[in-house]
């Protein structure tokens, strides 16, 4: 038998009535001064305590009984709701234990979210957005760096053309994605390429410079062009947009979503590209010089000298995988048809 006090409302006036209450062969028995009243169990409600308030029985006619002795309202909550939904819900409330298992679950499932579900998402997204969009956004992200970042090339407009004629001819024998080629300068950035939303590849000058041949340059291009050919800049983007979402999700900053948004232009910039999308940049540009019959081992050269100029991590073809791991397939392979 469970056996409780608390007080009695009689859902017209405030006044609280002290009783005590019985559970017994099925029916709830109310005492008290001038009280007695008996329920069968399917004419009241327990409704789930909030916290560490007192729990409340619907009587019928608008009548409560509020209680604090929890655990006897949780039994009588047992008794009368043995084939409610709502049962599993009140006995997992009343468990810490199940509390702290579903806080761990949701912890996890957030950091899944942000581990493998945004860039899930973010590469989905990318393969489905209209280029227009892409186009856009690389657009935007190429003024705020023409603003902020990089200034226009000093490099001789001959030169420039030049390099920009053997992309063309080596794109006329093999399917590059659409690209345009920019060459900049830039003090920030120093020896760097970089690929955009939307198929834009910029090329520093200072990368022109550490290059001593074409088949260098035409090395790095190539890799950036796996890098528009993946979509990988767009992926990012997204990435980073889905991770604030998320992060918003659970915050309610809303502010946060347009930090970073703005912040793209120096994520592109920065390591943001993943290990994963290194290589997948890197197996491209591997077959696309041995299509184009240019010695891979270029693209290990200067990756190589890359590696040693650059004392920051400012550089996208020095995302440390390993450099000397990444070249290793450049200087193997060498198949000229
Ligand atoms: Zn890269």
């Amino acid at each position: 038998m469970t056996a409780f006090t608390g007080d009695l409302f009689d859902g017209r006036s405030s006044q609280a009535h002290p009783v005590s209450a019985a559970l017994d062969a099925g029916r709830l028995h109310i005492t008290g001064e001038g009280i007695a009243l008996v329920f069968p169990l399917d004419q009241i409600d327990v409704a789930p305590p909030v916290g560490a308030a007192r729990g409340v029985v619907h009587l019928p006619k608008g009548q409560e009984l509020h209680s604090t002795d929890l655990a006897a309202l949780a039994a009588l909550s047992r008794a009368t709701a043995t084939n409610r939904p709502e049962r599993w819900a009140r006995h997992l409330e009343s468990r810490l234990g199940y509390a702290l298992i579903a806080l761990v679950v949701s912890v996890l499932v957030m950091f899944a979210g942000l581990r493998w579900g945004v860039p899930a998402a973010a590469q989905l997204a990318a393969h489905t957005l209209p280029a227009g969009l892409e186009r856009n956004i690389g657009e935007e992200s190429l003024m705020l760096m023409d603003k902020f970042s990089l200034s226009p090339s000093r490099l001789p407009l001959a030169r420039q053309q030049a390099l920009a004629r053997q992309l063309v001819t080596q794109c006329g024998k093999q399917a590059c994605p659409p690209h345009t080629l920019l060459f900049r300068n830039s003090a920030l950035f120093g020896a760097n390429a970089m690929a955009l939303p939307g198929g834009t590849v910029v090329v520093t000058d200072a990368l022109v410079d550490l290059a001593h041949n074409d088949a260098e340059i035409l090395a790095v291009i190539a890799h950036e062009l796996g890098h528009v050919k993946h979509r990988h800049s767009l992926r990012l983007t997204l990435q980073s947009i889905g991770a604030g979402v998320i992060l918003v999700a659970i915050t309610g900053d809303i502010g946060s979503v347009a930090d970073l948004a703005a912040g793209l232009p120096s994520l592109l910039l920065q390591n943001g590209y993943s290990r994963d999308m290194e290589r997948e940049a890197d197996a491209y540009a591997l077959a696309w010089m041995n299509t184009a019959c240019i010695p891979p081992r270029h693209f290990a050269d200067i990756l190589g000298r890359l590696d040693r100029d650059t004392t920051d991590s400012t550089t996208l073809l020095d995302s440390h995988p390993g450099t000397q791991q990444r070249i290793k397939p450049f200087l193997a392979s060498h198949h000229c048809a």
